[in-house]
């Protein structure tokens, strides 16, 4: 059987993983300010991490959700403690689109209506409902096409309120700090508006942290910069650290009821396990100052290599802690390439030659010092083909 052929891949295969490193199959070195797509967060390999879930794995590994788990109460009450939603409950699932797709519907349950209003340049995954939410026409297919969803632009207050007065919406869905789209934060006082006009108006406020979460902004949510509380938010990526899980965090107002929700495999021991352990070392390692400081030191350093490299090289760096975008002019689109041929850097990519720097939270100043000089001299390397 052949593999359903649709990534695009790089021709390496990492075989070893430690802290922020990675080896490949001839045991060749690379960094990673990439983390798997937002996903390794407290770093590859982490001995506490690897400890629970070995010892989790000699116990019990799965059982349904037709029996106690106890461990889903202990990382409900872990998770709200350390993302100060502790009077909200917990939902499980398996990945991002899950949780994103378990916040819309609760939400259609909730209000008794469909449509949901989503922002441009957005993803929020490829199952049917979050599909069809992420402004990219291109993955969503006809089977999508039925769901009543509108796309107002990220910041334009005014929009939203003309919107959201029609009294149509169920949901209003945005992620805390845009990925995918090229790391496009909310503005602070857009985000306060959005509280405002979606109490008003009754409709339900989802945040998707699902890339921006886990303390990688250096809060652990990064719409908390904002100082304003969702109604639900929904996280996967760094929460499990490679473990697949997806968690939908669900304000007080709403009412469960039996069979609303569910899923197998979602909220399983182990995926428990890794979750708990990866909050144990968010908090001992205090993770989210990390992610802040070494956030505001790759962001300076990088404004001197842009002040270093002249104009018509980087056109905008920007982000917040360890989630940077750095737009690059078309011609140094492919600084990213170098940095992975020549310097075996992992970095992720966005629309717009964006270099996407999604490091292990847990970075050190000699690995950014380590990617800062790589990236200035891969500058160099491109400019020196550009002159060829
Ligand atoms: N939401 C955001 C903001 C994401 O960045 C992603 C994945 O990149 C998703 C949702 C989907 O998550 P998953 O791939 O786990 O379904």
């Amino acid at each position: 059987m052949d593999l359903f052929d649709v990534y695009k891949i790089w021709q390496i295969e990492p075989v070893k993983a430690q802290g922020c490193r990675l080896w490949d199959t001839s045991g060749k070195e690379y960094l990673d300010m990439y983390g798997g797509h937002a996903v390794i967060s407290v770093g590859h390999g982490h001995s506490h991490y690897k400890e629970m879930l070995k010892s989790q794995l000699d116990s019990i590994s799965f059982y349904s959700n037709s029996v106690v788990n106890s461990l889903q109460v202990r990382l409900a009450n872990a998770l709200g403690k350390i993302s100060e939603y502790d009077s909200s409950s917990l939902f499980l699932s398996s990945s991002g689109a899950e949780a994103n797709e378990n916040a819309l519907k609760l939400a259609s349950f909730h209000t008794g209506k469909s449509r949901v209003l989503a922002f441009r340049k957005a993803f929020h995954g490829r199952t049917s409902g979050a599909v069809s939410v992420t402004d990219n026409p291109v993955i969503s297919s006809p089977f999508n096409s039925h769901h009543k969803v509108d796309f107002a632009a990220l910041n334009d207050t005014e929009d939203v309120k003309r919107r959201l007065s029609s009294g149509d919406y169920s949901s209003v869905i945005i992620e805390g700090l845009q990925g995918v789209a090229g790391i496009y934060e909310p503005e602070k006082d857009f985000l306060k508006e959005l509280r405002r006009l979606t109490k008003k108006y009754g409709v339900v406020l989802i945040v998707d942290e699902v890339q921006s979460g886990c303390g990688r902004t250096g809060k652990y949510f990064a719409h908390q910069f904002a100082g304003i509380k969702a109604d639900m938010v929904t996280m996967a990526k760094g929460i499990g650290n490679g473990f697949p899980i997806g968690a939908t965090i669900i304000s007080p107002d709403f009412n469960p009821e039996k069979g609303m929700l569910g899923t197998t495999f979602g909220g399983n021991h182990l995926a428990c396990a890794a979750a708990l352990a990866v909050i144990d070392i968010i908090r001992d390692e205090q993770l989210m100052a990390n992610a802040s400081k070494m956030g505001d030191y790759l962001i300076c350093a990088l404004h001197k290599i842009e002040q270093r490299v002249g104009e018509g090289v980087i056109s905008q760096i920007r982000g917040r802690g360890l989630m940077i975008g750095i737009e690059m002019s078309n011609e140094y689109a492919p600084v990213r390439d170098v940095l992975l041929r020549d310097f075996s850097i992992f970095t992720g990519v966005a629309k717009g030659n964006v270099i996407r720097l999604l490091p292990p939270l847990s970075l050190s100043v000699d690995e950014a010092e380590l990617f800062l000089t790589a990236f200035e001299s891969a500058i160099v390397k491109q400019g020196e083909i550009l002159k060829k």
